[in-house]
């Protein structure tokens, strides 16, 4: 049997590491960790404080739902690392 010469290269790293998956009281999340560099403040449901403009903090979302899905944008929400970590 002759070897079969692989054409196809091993995929790229990632250069973002991908969203993490969570299990908490609620739910199965899916969880990214992200810069803050959008221009709109969020505020976080831990703690019910705006989270600073630029600072990296969590969004997290339903895993059941798919990503970019109206449905999942719609349930993402915005976290301080601290009170994602808080939450149960
Ligand atoms: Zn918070």
């Amino acid at each position: 049997m002759p070897r079969r010469r692989v054409a196809r290269p091993a995929p790229a790293p990632l250069r973002s590491p991908p969203e993490q998956h969570e299990h908490k009281a609620d739910g199965e999340w899916l969880v990214r960790t992200t810069r803050g560099s959008s221009t709109k403040d969020y505020r976080c449901p831990g703690c019910a404080q705006l989270i600073a403009r630029g600072r990296a903090h969590v969004v997290a979302w339903p895993a059941e739902k798919a990503l970019l899905s109206e449905a999942a944008i719609d349930d993402r929400r915005h976290w301080h690392t601290a009170c994602w970590a808080r939450k149960h």
